[in-house]
């Protein structure tokens, strides 16, 4: 298979009590890998795209035949996006120092972030003037397809925070600001 599960880079507990145990455990074996296993699948049927990253899949859609198109959008993009959220978490307390210009953006990203409708994304990206802004995205879109360059991105769909935070999503967000892997968004950045 051509996309593989990665290891998480710390254990699943490790961002108690901010994201619960069980979450990660099904959020990263269960969620994260039916996106990998729907991936292959449709890579499977377009062997011409071989040669082709994930990333330059993603930036450039149309390169996929339309029979896979959606596949590579939704569960390529999940694959991308899931792989990109677990690098941008670590236990608090070992997190370094936020950067404050991440966090003048904090009260506009949670407010788009709590208020997005359905199932998405809520993003930092930078773009080419080298201005941060604030964006969202639906579904497992990826700011990668439009272009922009990722500093930090946010899993607001239920199964990130149900188990525990059951309806409140905004508790989520905040508890999520405490596991933030600063030093690499520092390098993002
Ligand atoms: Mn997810």
């Amino acid at each position: 298979m051509r996309y593989e599960l990665p290891v998480l880079p710390y254990s699943y507990n490790a961002l108690e009590p901010f994201i619960d145990a069980q979450t990660m455990e099904i959020h990263h074996s269960k969620h994260h890998a039916a996106y990998i296993n729907k991936l292959n699948e449709a890579l499977a049927k377009a062997p011409q795209l071989e040669d082709k990253t994930l990333e330059e899949l993603l930036n450039n859609l149309d390169l996929a035949p339309e029979e896979i198109r959606s596949a590579i959008r939704n569960h390529g993009g999940g694959h991308y996006n899931h792989s990109f959220f677990w690098e941008m978490l670590t236990p608090a307390g070992k997190n370094g120092t936020p950067i404050s210009a991440i966090l003048d953006l904090k009260e506009e990203f949670n407010k788009k972030a709590v208020n997005l409708f359905g199932s998405g994304w809520a993003w930092i990206i930078k773009n080419e003037n080298g201005s941060l802004e604030v964006a969202t995205t639906p579904n497992q879109d990826t700011p990668l397809s439009f272009g922009k360059k990722i500093i930090l991105g946010l899993d607001v769909w239920e199964h990130a925070y149900y188990l525990k935070y059951q309806n409140r999503r905004a508790e989520y967000i905040d508890a999520w600001w405490n596991v933030i892997n600063w030093q690499k968004v520092s390098k993002m950045l």
